[in-house]
């Protein structure tokens, strides 16, 4: 292109360039105050899109002296400010796998190569560092687990907490995968999905003191990561986005459990809860007791008392108890509750052990029950002969022949005559008494049944009907319509 050389002075092009250097500063200035908007250096990313839940993976005795991350994309390594959502970048690197490495004086934590090559160092302990997968929704893998967000390396005691920072549905995603089947109806994933978010915010803050909100065991709710989420929990979590259960305007405690058989127990006979405090978690008849499909849905389990006693005296606060085979075992129920609230088991010298509670009844029996809501019965193997074995009860005597087991009936006495190959013998009671504990149900029984809630879907039933059944007295609603502590 030709330019005429005397179209335009001197000045004039001076004076332009003055300008567009004006321009350029003033530009600069507000890219280095508003760096969340522009894609300057030390950038901030808002997590702002939702709520966000601190979840404990690795802290306390299991904080970890190093631990392996991955991201598909690479990392950006900064810092997390959680007064603002907002995860400051300090750098990025390409590398899709590092090792964050404390030092033996516990003075900073180094990120590695998987050769050995330090890519970043932190060396101020009041700050935690923090990575993220490149790009929006990146995952992040920590030992082997998946997350979305940031994960959060922290300093504590010469050892590393690690914390998993993501958006609470997100979260509820992991933990509807882990609970359920993803080939259950949708609307029992949406009650999964719903009772699972708000026994998160009943919950969250349990673990404030440890620097996160909750953690991932049982103690709160078993969670492993993100994981591959199946496109059904994918959908029945964004399907009831935001939704929760509440009573009287505040979220409520949705306990739930793997299966209750016909009616659920409350949380007064489970844990000796004031019956006022949870109205919503009392005994609900469901109607309906279909559960010999279910997973440990009816079980029992046989045990011989002098076993038993083993089991009772190895157990913590119970040792030493009982002196010898257990006799005898009495229990009883709340009223309205299937549930045993309270067990005292005796040894042949009147020791005895009493439990109070289902939920510790259960724990106390765990090797020999799925849950509280059980029956025992005892029977005492006597023999006629060298090999021929019979059973009896107070009622029934269980003869086990050649064609296999037959019942006679009996009176209530240990010493019986019986017609056997060899004619009629007087019996003894040389065998061991032993104890068959039989129930239905798998959890502590409170609050939702998740195969219950399968069930009901089955049958057509929605999640409010379902969630209405189980937590009587509640609402759903949305999360941030309501004020959680
Ligand atoms: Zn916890």
């Amino acid at each position: 292109m030709k330019i005429k050389g005397n179209s335009i002075s001197k000045k004039t092009v001076m004076r332009i360039i003055a300008a567009i250097l004006a321009i350029f500063f003033i530009l600069a200035t507000f890219i280095s105050v508003l760096p969340v908007f522009v894609g300057a250096e030390g950038e901030g990313i808002s997590y702002t899109n939702g709520r966000l839940i601190r979840v404990g993976i690795y802290y306390g005795s299991t904080a970890v002296s190093s631990i392996a991350l991955t991201s598909d994309t690479g990392f950006e390594i900064g810092t997390f400010d959680t007064a603002t959502s907002t995860f400051y970048k300090s750098l990025s690197c390409n590398n899709t796998a590092v090792m964050a490495v404390i030092s033996s004086d516990g003075s900073r934590i180094s990120l590695m190569t998987p050769e050995g090559a330090e890519i970043y160092s932190q060396t101020d302990a009041s700050v935690p560092l923090t990575l993220r997968g490149i790009g929006e929704n990146a995952e992040i893998t920590a030992a082997e687990n998946t997350y979305r967000g940031c994960i959060e390396l922290a300093y504590t005691e010469g050892k590393i907490r690690v914390v998993s920072i993501s958006y609470l549905e997100d979260y509820v995603k992991g933990v509807t995968a882990s609970e359920v089947y993803s080939s259950w109806p949708a609307e029992a994933l949406k009650c999964q999905a719903i009772v699972a978010r708000s026994y998160t915010l009943y919950t969250a803050g349990k673990h404030n003191s440890d620097g996160f909100d909750i953690c991932n065991k049982p103690h709160c709710q078993s969670y492993n990561g993100i994981g591959p989420v199946a496109d059904s929990i994918d959908a029945a979590v964004d399907a009831t986005k935001g939704l929760i259960v509440t009573y009287d305007g505040k979220v409520a405690l949705t306990t739930y459990c793997s299966s209750s058989g016909q009616k659920t127990e409350s949380a007064s006979s489970a844990w000796g809860s004031d019956p006022e405090a949870y109205p919503y978690l009392t005994n609900v008849d469901t109607g309906f007791n279909n559960t010999e499909d279910y997973v440990n849905g009816k079980w029992s389990y046989t045990v011989s008392a002098e076993e038993l006693a083993e089991y009772i005296n190895s157990k913590p606060n119970y040792e030493g108890i009982l002196n010898g085979p257990v006799d005898r075992i009495e229990y009883e129920r709340k009223e309205g509750s299937d549930y045993v609230y309270r067990l005292t088991v005796y040894d042949a010298f009147g020791n005895k052990i009493v439990v109070e509670k289902s939920a510790t009844v259960r724990d106390f029996l765990t090797q020999y029950c799925k849950s509280a809501c059980f029956t025992i019965s005892s029977h005492c193997p006597v023999y006629a002969g060298e090999s021929k074995e019979y059973m009896l009860d107070s009622q029934n005597m269980y003869v086990i022949t050649a064609e296999g087991e037959k019942v006679l009936s009996v009176p209530g006495s240990t010493a019986v005559e019986a017609l056997t190959a060899n004619g009629l013998k007087t019996m003894s009671s040389a065998g061991e008494k032993v104890f068959t504990i039989a129930g239905e149900g798998y959890g502590h029984g409170v609050g939702m049944s998740q195969y219950g809630a399968m069930t009901l879907a089955e049958n057509g039933y929605d999640f409010n009907y379902i969630i209405g059944l189980y937590y009587p007295g509640t609402q759903i609603v949305d999360c941030n319509s309501v004020q959680i502590n």
